[in-house]
């Protein structure tokens, strides 16, 4: 426990109230995707079934607490039910994945994400209904292949054919109004914001005038907007 003096479902209730979140599973995905809401402002609970890795998360969570998120009376004691949004980061155990899930689903948790080691477990969880199956090796195995192949400095594939990819501001388009470029025609693609030297990112409008060294956000189909962040 970090803020709280109490342990279980009051404390779980009264994290429950709050813009919060339950993590189940404070493996590496688990407990970074914690730590990284709370640095947001997101009150957490952890649960894990390893005493050790319970302790270690101690104080770095609202509240961490030693249980097995397969079994329904002690996710219900913990106030699970009262969370409108659950992470269940199990991965190796698949069993207890599903298992997990199941009784979340039937406690009728309104958003529920879920980490899979692979297809055949995305499947299983797609079918039971999970609200959000999540591929985090995959994903970002895709997603460095594409970073290793070319010149984005980073890249995100929004959905399926369509990326946002930072890169370099390409020679041609510097000194114009973007406006004035033919950027949507020629290439596809819309800038939607740039960043020069150590200013925060601006939008880019129609009078966005680039300068050599600005970095700039892409949008636009995969194709494109890769092939556009490879121009010099
Ligand atoms: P990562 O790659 O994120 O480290 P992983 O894919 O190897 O994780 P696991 O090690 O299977 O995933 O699970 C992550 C965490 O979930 C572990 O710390 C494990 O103790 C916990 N866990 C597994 N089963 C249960 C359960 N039934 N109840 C609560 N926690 C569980």
């Amino acid at each position: 426990m970090a803020k709280f003096p109490f342990f279980g479902g009051d404390t779980s209730r009264r994290i429950a109230e709050a813009d919060s979140v339950a993590v189940i599973g404070l493996g590496r995905f688990g407990s970074s995707l914690a730590l990284e809401l709370m640095s947001a402002g997101t009150e957490v609970l952890g649960i894990d079934l390893d005493e050790d890795l319970v302790q270690a998360m101690n104080g770095q969570l609202t509240q961490v607490v030693r249980a097995d998120s397969t079994k329904e009376e002690a996710l219900r004691q913990l106030a699970i039910d009262e969370f409108d949004r659950v992470v269940v980061a199990i991965g190796d155990d698949i069993s207890a994945s599903i298992l997990t899930c199941s009784v979340l689903l039937s406690m009728n948790i309104p958003v529920i994400w879920a980490k899979v080691v692979d297809d055949r477990h995305g499947l299983i969880l797609d079918q039971l209904g999970v609200h959000h199956v999540i591929y985090p090796e995959k994903d970002m195995g895709r997603r460095v292949a594409h970073l290793v192949r070319g010149a984005a400095l980073d890249y995100i594939e929004v959905d399926s054919g369509y990326a946002l990819v930072k890169a370099a501001a390409p020679n041609e388009l510097l000194g114009k109004r973007l406006g004035d470029t033919g950027l949507r025609a020629a290439y596809g693609v819309t800038i939607a914001a740039f960043k020069r030297d150590a200013e925060q990112w601006r939008n880019a409008d129609a009078d966005t005038m680039l300068q050599a060294g600005d970095t700039i956000l892409v949008v636009g189909p995969t194709a494109s907007a890769e092939s556009f962040a490879q121009l010099r």
